[in-house]
């Protein structure tokens, strides 16, 4: 599992005095978010926390979030110089995550005078940096977001036994101390649109990716009993787990479609929540799965089961409720896409039923390109909004939009340091023009 565990005061001292303070931070570089690294370790060492949360917060307004959920091996603790030492690298991620939850913010956010106001679409992370780094600069910044809660995805479906509400709250209520307005369960249609282009002077798209891919295959009804969405199911296990829902009802037998993390998430919480027998089928190999390292291994040690080469061909449901999936085996091809083996169905070996009480199917997000169309955005087939990559404008010269709508998937540091360099974009076309 990644960096959950909370460190304890004499821990975190402990921690901080095995940095190296190297002086071309690896660590840092290495950061999507450039935070610097060895200056709040520096400070955390002299007891300054405050000093320290600062510092992070400059370059990660979310730094709570991040600390307990950034993908560290993958980042600044993988780039972390003791690695080549052959020791453990600095926990970076534990110890961001401790100053984060223990400093006082000290910034201002002066009126610039200016009275040009934006409109931030999304309270997701793209959104949030966008809006902080506005704040930053002076403008008024007003956040509309369909759900009724802020942070996004982060707040809504990553499981909240790697990320407590407590540590979202946290970040999110220094954020509204900024001055950021937030409209919750507004949802931004074709007349909202046309408000807020009248109304602002400059709009920000952060919407993420927010359409389940459709999952077609033989016998499939969505409506059945047993056939979930893998971010419809996280969503209500988050809520159960908030004490805020009912246990979600999978049964013993549960069957994960897909590779990646938010299948790895969907297989963990169903074993958690006490499914016996939890199957993750995936069409290539381990090689292959983009799910993190972590992720798996944490997986394989509560016993979820791995099949690999293998998809399904149909679905059998009675009477509106799932009986078994029929798994038809695959092989590789010899051509590559995207840097990854292809495969294809192996008909050499016969299919098989797997009896199941629920099946998850994991297949990835797409865009819901009607905002991009609402305003007369570009997009890319509309599976991406197009923007200049320096400065995050669309095609409509007061919209800009970053984060999941225009990578396409990502991270939360990632997407929340593309909303602020969309923000410093914005600000300054603002004052230019
Ligand atoms: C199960 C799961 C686990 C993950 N785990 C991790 C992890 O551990 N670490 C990590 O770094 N990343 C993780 N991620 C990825 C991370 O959550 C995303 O990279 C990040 O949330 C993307 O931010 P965003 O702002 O682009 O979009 P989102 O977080 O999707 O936010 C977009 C917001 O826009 C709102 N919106 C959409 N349309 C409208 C509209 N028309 N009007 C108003 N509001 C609208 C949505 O309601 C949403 O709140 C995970 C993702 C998933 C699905
Ligand atoms: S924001 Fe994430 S990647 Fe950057 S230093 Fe903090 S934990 Fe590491």
């Amino acid at each position: 599992m990644r960096n959950s565990s909370m460190l304890k005061r004499s821990e975190a001292l402990v921690e901080a005095r095995r940095c190296l303070g190297c002086f071309e931070s690896p660590c840092t570089q290495a950061c999507p978010a450039h935070v610097d690294i060895p200056g709040f370790i520096k400070r955390l060492r002299e007891d300054n926390v405050d000093g320290a949360g600062d510092l992070i917060y400059e370059s990660c307004p979310l730094s709570y979030v991040c600390g307990l959920a950034c993908p560290t091996p993958d980042l600044c603790e993988g780039a972390c110089t003791l690695n080549k030492l052959g020791q453990t690298p600095i926990r970076i991620g534990a110890l961001q995550a401790y100053v984060a939850s223990n400093y006082e913010l000290l910034e201002n956010y002066d009126d610039n005078g200016k009275r040009k106001a934006i409109a931030v679409i999304g309270a997701g992370p793209s959104g949030l940096g966008c809006a902080i780094q506005l704040r930053r600069m002076g403008f008024e910044v007003e956040v509309f977001e369909k759900s009724n809660s802020i942070g996004g995805l982060v707040d809504r479906v990553i499981p909240s036994y790697r990320l407590p509400s407590t540590a979202v709250t946290q970040d999110v209520n220094r954020l509204k101390e900024a001055g950021i307005k937030f409209h919750l369960r507004v949802e931004i249609d074709e007349e909202n649109a046309r408000i807020l282009l009248e109304d602002f002077n400059a709009i920000f798209i952060g919407t993420g990716l927010s359409v389940d891919k459709e999952y077609r295959v033989e016998g499939m009804d969505r409506e059945a009993e047993g056939i979930l969405s893998a971010l419809g199911y996280l969503e209500h296990a988050r809520k159960y787990e908030e004490g805020r829902a009912d246990l979600p009802q999978l049964g013993n037998q549960v069957i994960v479609i897909g590779g990646g993390n938010v299948a790895l998430d969907a297989a963990i919480l169903a074993k958690r929540l006490g499914s016996e027998q939890v199957i993750v089928l995936y069409r290539r190999s381990r090689d292959e799965m983009p799910g993190w390292e972590s992720e798996y291994l944490e997986a394989a040690r509560l016993g979820v089961e791995f099949r690999w080469l293998s998809s399904v061909n149909a679905v059998t449901i009675k009477k509106k409720k799932l009986q078994s999936v029929t798994v038809q085996r695959m092989k590789f091809t010899q051509n590559k896409k995207g840097g990854r083996r292809w495969v294809e169905r192996n008909e050499a070996v016969p299919t098989y039923q797997l009896s199941c009480d629920s099946l998850i199917y994991a297949l990835g997000q797409e865009l819901d390109s009607s905002v991009a169309d609402y305003f007369g955005v570009e997009t890319l087939d509309k599976q991406r909004i197009q923007v200049d990559h320096s400065s995050f404008q669309t095609n409509v010269p007061k919209i800009f939009a970053a984060g999941e709508a225009v990578s396409g998937g990502s991270t939360i540091v990632n997407s929340m340091s593309q909303g602020m360099a969309a923000g410093r974009s914005i600000g300054r076309w603002l004052l230019e023009g």
